[in-house]
């Protein structure tokens, strides 16, 4: 069956608690539509990101529940399609992102996008559409959107386009997936810790994978596996990453640790994908590996 949220049901955390806006059976496809950001609020380049959004930043949309999936299960979140609204924005925060202390003023920019295009002044470049935000809820205590987990969230992983499919852990009844920060294009590391914030649809198909739960995000392309960390720093998070990883390798390829972490060390990529606020924000990575190697 097919469904649709409207870009109202949303939240800026993910928690348990929270009533689910939309009840889903495993198999259903759902069209979420996402604000950007900040909610909707930017709309001309007079429009400042001097202050926080009154709820949060980074909603999503959601929680849905998902029919019959329980701890332990696995969500796996195929990403069909992510239609871009006509234009965007970037910007950058006073004394923020990786060149905070250079960071004088606050400055932003409505980016339109045309057919797949996005227009900065005379400038064109084309979108790489993403989504910033994908998680379940935790078991325990609530997660602001803004953050990255276990249960997913905040991982800002550029892989998570058209195509992919993010697998999660189911951590409470009915899993309560939520979605959101759709970025039209965002480079490695963030570096204003702002990407190209636009609202839009995002289709998915969810399925439900009894008893079979990773622990932690585990995200699949045509041609990659990607495990992901997250942590205060950025040996942190790649630390975490990398040994998502090497249990990967050891579970798939039937390898003790020794050899695994070997492998790892000549076949698989540690990368950022958000690298800008230590503290304030989660630093997270990504280990990838192709599908070559490990079927
Ligand atoms: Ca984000
Ligand atoms: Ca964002």
């Amino acid at each position: 069956m097919d469904h649709r949220l409207r870009r109202d049901r949303i939240a800026y955390r993910f928690d348990k608690s929270l009533e689910p806006v939309l009840e889903i059976d495993p198999g259903d496809r759902v069209t979420f539509e996402t604000f950007d950001a900040r909610t909707g609020t930017i709309r001309s380049d007079e429009d400042i990101l001097d202050r926080p959004h009154p709820a949060g930043s980074n909603p999503a949309t959601g929680p849905v529940l998902v029919r019959g999936a329980r701890p332990g299960d696995g969500l796996c979140v195929e990403i069909e399609s992510i239609e871009l609204a006509d234009a965007g924005f970037l910007a950058v925060k006073k004394g923020e992102g990786l060149l905070a202390e250079r960071a004088g003023r606050y400055a932003t920019r409505i980016v339109p996008v045309v057919d797949g295009v996005a227009r900065f002044g005379d400038l064109r470049f084309p979108v790489l559409p993403m989504v910033g935000v994908v998680g379940t809820a935790p078991a325990g205590e609530p997660v602001s959107t803004s953050f990255a987990g276990p249960h997913g969230g905040n991982m800002d992983n550029k892989h998570v386009g058209p195509g992919a499919r993010v697998h999660l852990p189911v951590a409470v009844p009915g899993a309560l997936l939520g979605l959101g920060d759709v970025h039209a294009a965002m480079g490695d590391g963030e570096i204003t810790f702002i990407g190209l914030e636009i609202c839009a649809e995002v289709t998915v198909r969810v399925q439900v994978a009894r008893g079979a739960g990773t622990k932690r995000p585990l995200v699949e392309t045509a041609d990659h596996w990607i495990t992901t960390g997250e942590g205060d720093s950025l040996a942190a998070a790649a630390r975490l990453a990398a040994g998502e990883m090497v249990d990967l390798l050891q579970e798939r390829l039937g390898l003790g640790f020794e050899d695994a972490y070997m492998l790892s060390s000549a076949v698989v990529d540690v990368q950022i994908c958000q690298c800008c606020e230590p503290g304030a924000f989660p630093v997270t990575t990504r280990a990838v590996v192709s599908k070559e190697l490990v079927p």
